[in-house]
């Protein structure tokens, strides 16, 4: 037999498609043609297995060799075909019985060795071999966890192209998934952590619960960065679907650890104000790869110093918090992750940041406003929730006696603020306030009375608010409701939600 064909899954953007490795060898002057759109990663890959195939005491067959990877329109990248390479080329040059890989998907990274190396992406792909029809995949062994993660599937593991070699002659065995990962992860940082910081501490619990987005504007060491790590503390777990697409986006980032199983905390993410907006966004040159946007996709995305952050960069967030989802451009096509982020920025009231606040401040009225309004406009006007954080004092710090809310109590309220609205909206299909059209909440049966809204309207006449800013407002007056268990805002929620809108909430 000269020819072999064994399978293997490709990766555009979240979604993998069935890939065919095609061997053939033919008489002729000794050489290796891979064909079908291979990216430069690829023809590494021909010396990758050259070696590896030799390196396991297998000998390299003197022949023409072709390899093909089917469908030649799909763009292919990455070292993921390695191993589907190895096999097929083994068992067209006859070395290899090809019985016991049929139907079965391979993925592995050939190390030089011979050794079997953990690739980006496996979760999805063996999502995708499953999607197809597959019931069987053999992985690299750092892998194996998050494979399993996957229903409707066996999963076998290799270290080495020697063990694959000697399962298929019947000669050994594949190795088997490692263990679930315990249940319980580290705890993250806690509420109880901090100190004082009320207003703070009551702008995160609605936020959470209504699923808003929040600026904490004050000085350096007002507690901005404490509060916003402790966000996802107070968030629910993630659900099944959810959970999948999060483990997803960081396997093809590579940011899943080793034998890491499946993600069920929401994630945290904050890049630095000086990355680039390919690393916030997503891209990279070639293969497109999710960025930080969309490694927060069901979790926090929190920007520090955000009035620092390049207005371009800020201006590339606008579409994906909109949509839910970020499109990258390739000349090979074009790639969409998700992007469904909750967004805490923070930054100093003026570019002095001085650590006293307000007081000690040097800069003019002008350059505070200019300084903001960096701001304003992208971003600002999306966001539900601003406070003002008072500087925190010595005396402050000395006077609290009582110990703060855990997180687990401020997120059990949470849950239950979140039920409230998700069985309120049912109808609609939004899980979280933030999420309802605005013309939902100005129309019956969730119009509230004029009585109650008599400020707001003021408000908007006034200029202080604008169309959208209204409608936000509604939205945080029913998380506030929530949060309180009744049944719909009055006029006391609506105040409360005003002040949170307009920043007018000083602690
Ligand atoms: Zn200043």
């Amino acid at each position: 037999m000269s020819y072999a064909r064994v399978l293997c899954v490709g990766l555009v953007g979240m979604a993998g498609h069935l890939v065919e490795v095609e061997a053939d060898l033919s008489p002729g002057l000794p050489a290796v043609v891979l064909t079908g759109l291979p990216d430069t990663a690829l023809h590494e890959a021909r010396d990758r297995v050259r070696a590896a195939v030799v390196n396991s005491g297998r000998s390299w067959p003197n022949r023409r060799i072709t390899v093909n990877l089917l469908p030649a329109a799909l763009p292919k990248h990455g070292s993921a075909f390695d191993l589907a390479i190895a096999a097929a080329l083994l068992t067209g040059a006859g070395e290899l019985p090809s019985r016991p890989l049929e139907g079965v998907v391979v993925l592995g990274e050939l190390g030089l060795d011979g050794a079997v190396r953990p690739v980006r992406g496996v979760l999805p792909m063996v999502a995708a071999a499953v999607g197809a029809g597959i019931d069987q995949v053999i992985v690299p062994l750092a892998n194996a966890r998050e494979a399993t993660v996957v229903p409707g599937v066996t999963v076998r593991a290799v270290d080495s192209l020697h063990r694959l070699v000697d399962f298929v002659h019947a000669k050994g065995e594949l190795l088997d998934p490692p263990p679930p990962a315990p249940a319980v992860p580290a705890p993250g940082p806690d509420m109880a952590d901090i100190v004082g910081q009320e207003l703070g501490r009551y702008g995160l619990e609605v936020a959470a619960a209504g699923g808003h987005h929040l600026a904490l504007f004050g000085p350096p060491g007002a507690g901005k960065t404490m509060l916003a790590e402790r966000l996802p503390s107070i968030l629910p777990e993630l659900d099944d679907a959810a959970a999948l697409e999060v483990t997803s986006l960081q396997s093809i980032a590579g940011e899943l650890p080793p034998h890491g199983g499946l993600v069920r905390r929401p994630p945290f993410q904050a890049p630095h104000h000086t990355a680039s907006t390919a690393a916030l966004v997503g891209g990279g040159s070639g293969l497109a790869r999710p960025g930080a946007l969309s490694l927060a996709h069901r979790g926090v995305l929190f920007l520090d110093e955000a009035a620092e952050i390049r207005s371009s960069t800020l201006q590339a967030l606008r579409q994906p918090l909109e949509t839910g989802r970020v499109v990258l451009g390739r000349a090979n096509g074009t790639t969409r992750y998700p992007a469904r982020v909750q967004l805490v920025m923070a930054a100093n009231p003026c570019p002095c940041a001085s650590p006293a606040g307000d007081q000690h401040c040097t800069c003019t009225p002008l350059v505070r406003r200019r300084y903001l309004a960096r701001l304003s406009g992208p971003l600002l006007d999306r966001i539900d929730i601003r406070l003002t954080l008072p500087p925190l004092t010595a005396a402050q710090l000395l006077t609290v006696t009582t110990p703060a809310t855990p997180s687990a109590v401020v997120a059990e309220r949470v849950v239950k603020a979140r039920a409230a609205a998700a069985a309120r909206w049912t109808e609609g299909g939004w899980r979280v306030n933030a999420e309802v059209p605005g013309s939902q909440l100005r129309q019956k049966p969730w119009r509230l009375p004029t009585a109650d809204t008599a400020e707001l309207k003021k408000a908007l006449d006034m200029g202080l608010l604008s169309a959208r800013g209204f409608d936000r407002v509604l939205r945080l007056a029913w998380t506030i409701a929530d949060l309180d268990g009744l049944g719909r805002p009055a006029r006391d929620e609506v105040m409360e939600a005003l002040q949170l809108r307009t920043g007018d909430r000083h602690g």
